[in-house]
């Protein structure tokens, strides 16, 4: 779900009849605080001028003073900085020299220095190091050969590569516009009865979620100008207008918070009481519908990166050993090595939460311009990997914003293995199954288990290597393991197949080493304890996640017995571990460094 390298800024925009445009960017801001930022940035109309401010660091520094309570045009930025340091200078909003036009941008122009060049050659001076400031400069170059606008801005649009959204003012127009090719960019509509009062526009719901919840979607190649009463949509490419629904989003603003939690991590972990049973009330016929495109398919390849690459190495099991059917994975960003095998026939199986993974899109286009189906299996509705697949199911986790997914996860995993039973003509069974695995894990997560687990990060919060290993589909919750205490806590961690140690890492292992060993009640038990034994011979610290007690088991957490759902309840307690391993280790689980939550670059 991330990588290294992943900027994922938060962007804000408001047109409309309130007058206290700065404090609501500032709080939108704060809300899209979770996509991970090292700088931030508001700009808004002041008369016939524009007026900043800029900071280093976190929005909650904020001094309000600077900020107007008279504007009703503003523009606001979180930034992730790929071109240019942390400097105010390089914060957005951008401007002209002039300071006449902002800009606030996420995602990369891959060829600003050609245009940074053609612009210097035009007399043109630049104060940022950033690729962004090549936008303000280039629009104000097109107003003088068109005195529009959203015009201008749809010229210089037309000159960038690359993928990115952008949202752009001018100090002499009441207007807002906005484009977007690749980077996540959302409207929200404000109305009073029936009458438009406000347009927002943000690269994630929760912006503004407190003003409403009526939603229209920009799509990749679109641009929007809004003068916060009316709204028109066009292509970028030609200009030409584009109709809009606008939808209604089901999720509550409490589901979006932290509640009583001190951390989003914890209350999405904590969440999964109910959520995986979210996940599972799927329609049947939608789940059947899918499971005959599988058997219809010539070739099935499922599709995700990081984390929700780990579900799909684990639907590789559940189809294999529950429905009998061979399935290929490969990561997002390895995907295009595969194509030879893209038939009109086949079908692709992609997974994300945000629904917009830039990786994941991109393999989507290759199957596509092959002719093959695409299913996706989503959280974010509307979003753009669900809008381009033949079928979506969404897992109805509620919003996960945390950088670390966990109820992503679980949800994921119910319903790729609700797929497999479908597949072998048992979809009820799974459904049992499923929710009865759903029950159980709503008694598992309870104070008492929570705090053995805190207890247990306090043994191990020093130790510098940490290993786990699983087999079956606990080897890729092996992987998502150690995924998940390497962003959050820095320790290194790394998972195997339980069977490969023997042939390598086995010689990492010494006095005291943390090894967790992930079991589950079935044919492979007796294979994976072996192992662990292996691993305690040489001095391996045995933390046990089974069903079962075990005597090798230094600590054993003890998981409920969950038959092919065993990797839903086995990866939960290691989410709790890595989330007190981060706290116990004085980092913030919520702001890993180097990462952030949707991967809209390559
Ligand atoms: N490339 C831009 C910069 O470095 C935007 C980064 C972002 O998405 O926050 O300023």
């Amino acid at each position: 779900m991330k990588h290294y390298n992943a900027p994922m800024c938060g962007i804000f925009g408001y047109v409309g009849t309130r007058k206290d445009s700065t404090k609501m960017a500032v709080d939108g801001l704060k809300s899209l605080e979770y996509r991970g930022y090292d700088s931030w940035g508001v700009a808004w109309k002041d008369g016939d001028h524009l007026s900043s401010q800029k900071e280093i660091g976190k929005i909650s520094t904020v001094d309000g003073s600077k900020l107007s309570d008279n504007s009703s045009l503003v523009i606001g930025h979180t930034r992730w900085a790929t071109h240019g340091g942390v400097t105010v200078e390089n914060a957005h909003p951008q401007f002209n020299e002039e300071k006449t036009i902002a800009v606030v941008h996420n995602g990369i122009f891959e060829n600003y220095q050609e245009l940074r060049d053609e612009l210097k050659a035009k007399g043109h001076v630049f104060t940022s190091e950033t690729d962004t400031e090549v936008a303000p400069h280039l629009i104000e170059e097109y107003m003088k050969e068109t005195q529009d606008f959203a015009q201008a801005v749809r010229l210089a649009c037309k000159r960038f590569s690359g993928r990115y959204a952008i949202v752009a003012v001018y100090s002499k127009a009441d207007t807002m516009v906005a484009a977007r090719t690749g980077s996540p960019l959302i409207v929200g509509v404000e109305k009073e009865g029936s009458d438009v009062i406000g347009y927002f526009v943000a690269s994630d719901t929760p912006a503004f979620m407190a003003h409403t919840r009526t939603v229209q979607y920009l799509d990749d190649g679109e641009m929007l100008v809004t003068n916060g009463k009316s709204i028109l949509f066009s292509s970028i490419e030609t200009g030409e207008e584009v109709a809009k629904r606008e939808i209604e989003i089901e999720w509550s603003e409490e589901r979006a918070n932290k509640g009583n939690f001190e951390h989003y991590m914890l209350k999405e972990i904590m969440d999964q009481k109910e959520s995986v049973a979210w996940a599972v009330n799927q329609n049947d016929d939608e789940i059947e519908t899918v499971a005959q495109a599988i058997r219809d398919a010539k070739g099935t390849f499922l599709v995700g990166c990081g984390t929700a690459g780990k579900a799909c190495m684990a639907a590789e099991y559940f189809f294999s050993v529950v429905s009998d059917r061979h399935v290929n994975f490969a990561p997002g960003s390895e995907f295009k090595l595969y194509h030879h095998f893209l038939k009109t026939e086949s079908l692709l199986i992609v997974i994300s939460q945000s629904g917009e993974t830039a990786d994941v899109l991109e393999a989507m286009n290759i199957a596509k311009s092959k002719g093959a189906k695409v299913l996706s299996i989503v959280n974010v509705k509307g979003s753009s990997i669900d809008r381009a697949s033949d079928y979506t199911l969404h897992i109805n986790a509620g919003p996960e914003r945390a950088v670390a997914s966990t109820k992503a996860l679980t949800g994921q995993l119910a319903v790729l293995l609700l797929i497999a039973y479908a597949l072998a003509g048992k979809l009820q069974e799974g459904k049992k199954l499923l929710l009865e695995t759903a029950a159980q894990i709503n008694d598992m997560l309870n104070p008492r288990y929570i705090d053995r687990l805190k207890q247990l990060a306090d043994i191990i919060k020093q130790k510098e290597d940490l290993y786990i290993i699983g087999k079956s589909w606990n080897y890729p919750m092996a992987l998502e393991s150690a995924i998940k205490i390497q962003e959050v806590s820095y320790i290194h961690a790394e998972g195997f197949a339980a069977g490969e140690l023997k042939h390598g890492p086995i010689a990492l292992i010494e006095e005291g080493t943390p090894c967790i060993v992930l079991v589950g009640k079935d044919e492979v038990m007796p294979d994976i304890l072996s192992n662990a034994v292996q691993l305690k011979a040489r001095g391996g610290f045995i933390i046990g996640v089974s069903p079962e007690k075990n005597e090798i088991f230094d600590e054993w957490i003890k998981v409920p017995e969950a038959g092919a759902a065993q990797a839903i309840v086995n990866i939960i307690p290691i989410q709790v571990l890595a989330y007190f391993l981060a706290v116990q280790r004085g980092k913030d689980p919520d702001m890993p460094r180097n990462l952030a939550k949707s991967v809209t670059v390559k």
